[in-house]
């Protein structure tokens, strides 16, 4: 057992405060302090709630003293600066809302409030979830807790690199293109983004409505199981929500991989794949096979258009989505504004960073007169491709093992004079989110540079059960997941 309460993961932490082993006021003290010495290197986090989160402490302890906790009651959580917090500045880490605080609460952070859970603060992130590197934020890059001169993986870098350098007990992300797993990846956590629909968008800032999807960012599929359970589930407040039973996640973790049939994607190991990646996990199908595993090559011939599709169809959806920032009802607005075009233009000029103005002319130009059938349309064919080529695979397989990036992170700076590059790095991600499925990175290895490798299991449509209990099993097995950078 450890001396040190910020190392235990969320399954060990809830059995000492139910155990009253470990109080949770005693567990936030403990993070707030670490957070005041390691934060400042990482940048994870942009705003903290102290009073806030010590005060939710103390109910909780009430609670668990009662007898009345759940698994979730006083467990300190990061959450992703784009889940709207009542009363809690929240800001997408963009000028353009560096002054909003929400008068309401998303149903994700309600749901796990409700069941006990203490928000320790807000996670830096890529501006607006734009980005594969954290650098695009408004309060600077998040720094990779394996080496400072590295990027975490974006968008969710803020929360990956909390939870790696143990700063709070699990965090939220949300995934519209990879930016849970992705970031899960670089930074040597499991991260989970569930099906669309399962988890509710409400009161989360949108990006790309047809594909943004919160999920937990946590040391083990375990821990990941636990927050799910209470994040899923029908919202009538989120018109896409999916109204199906959330099964027991936790129950069905032990189901093993004997006789499941998992498929190779010979497309996921081709050519860009950089060599320490694919040595990891060439490694962790072995011992899947040895865990009772069989393993099936197949084929997703789409891989390939994943890229071009998605960056028409999400900043086509962003810039509808970013509209409503105009400086009229909420937001950063521009001094001294002239009339009221002056007002809009300078407003959104001087508020969004470059990478968010990228995609809103992308997307603007390829939904206008004329290009909406070349690109728009075009793309959302080929997006029912894509989720047709999974759904063949799904007719073979019960799940997909695959790598989760094609290398480990790269240097600060490194990609971001070249965006084509930058996006270059999401193709493992963005197919699943284009077809809505479930999938989950966990590590299964270091490079030679001590960086974290992550590997990716895509499941069926709500079977975040499948992936969860295969994930499990294989951490059964290893331990990469337990190992944490030196600080
Ligand atoms: N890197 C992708 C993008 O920039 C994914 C982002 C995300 O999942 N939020 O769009």
């Amino acid at each position: 057992m450890f001396s040190d309460p910020t190392r235990l993961s969320l399954s060990q932490t809830a059995d000492q405060l139910k155990k009253r082993q470990l109080s949770s006021e005693k567990l936030v003290l403990a993070f707030l302090e670490r957070i005041e010495t390691i934060n400042p290197e990482i940048n994870a986090y942009i705003t903290l709630d102290r009073i806030g989160a010590i005060r939710g402490a103390q109910e909780a302890d009430k609670r668990l003293d009662a007898k009345q906790g759940g698994p979730l009651t006083g467990i300190p959580l990061a959450i992703k600066d784009l889940f709207c917090t009542q009363g809690v500045r929240t800001t997408c880490a963009s000028k353009i809302l560096n002054n909003f605080t929400p008068p309401y609460e998303s149903t994700v952070t309600t749901r796990l409030k409700a069941a006990g859970a203490v928000m320790l603060g807000k996670t830096n992130m890529d501006e607006f979830a734009m980005g594969s590197s954290n650098e695009t934020s408004f309060f600077g890059s998040v720094k990779n807790p394996w080496d400072k001169s590295r990027i975490p993986g974006g968008s969710s870098g803020g929360s990956a690199a909390a939870v790696a350098a143990n700063l709070c007990t699990a965090a939220l992300g949300t995934d519209t293109g990879g930016s849970i797993r992705q970031p899960a990846a670089l930074t040597g956590i499991t991260g989970l983004k569930p099906t669309y629909g399962r988890v509710s968008r409400f009161g989360m800032i949108a990006f790309a409505s047809s594909l943004d999807q919160a999920g937990p960012m946590t040391q083990s599929a375990e821990d990941a199981a636990l927050l799910l359970q209470t994040m899923a589930g029908h919202d009538p407040k989120d018109a896409t929500s999916i109204n199906a039973p959330v099964p027991d996640y936790v129950a069905e973790l032990n189901t093993g991989l004997k006789g499941r049939k998992v498929g190779i994607p010979a497309e996921y190991f081709s050519e860009g794949l950089s060599q320490s990646v694919r040595e990891a996990l060439e490694t962790a199908k072995k011992q899947f096979e040895a865990l009772g595993a069989e393993l099936v090559p197949l084929s997703l011939p789409t891989t390939k258009q994943a890229i071009p599709t998605y960056y028409i169809l999400a900043p086509a959806e962003a810039s509808s989505n970013l509209a409503r920032y105009d400086g009229v009802r909420f937001g950063y607005r521009c001094d001294n504004p002239q009339d009221l075009r002056d007002l809009f233009f300078r407003t959104r000029a001087e508020g969004f960073g470059s990478e968010v103005k990228r995609r809103i002319m992308l997307g603007t130009y390829v939904l206008s007169s004329g290009y909406y059938d070349a690109y728009y349309r075009k793309a959302q064919k080929v997006r029912r491709l894509i989720a047709n080529d999974f759904k063949a695979a799904f007719e073979k397989v019960d799940l997909l093992l695959a790598p989760t990036t094609p290398d480990t992170a790269f240097k600060l700076g490194e990609k971001t004079d070249d965006p084509v590059q930058m996006y270059l790095s999401d193709i493992f991600t963005i197919n699943v989110n284009l077809a809505g499925l479930p999938a989950l990175s966990i590590p299964c290895g270091f490079d030679n540079a001590n960086l974290p490798i992550g590997l990716q299991l895509i499941g069926r449509p709500l079977d975040e059960s499948g992936i969860l209990s295969a994930a499990h099993a294989y951490q059964q097995a290893t331990d990469w997941h337990t190992r944490n950078p030196a600080l």
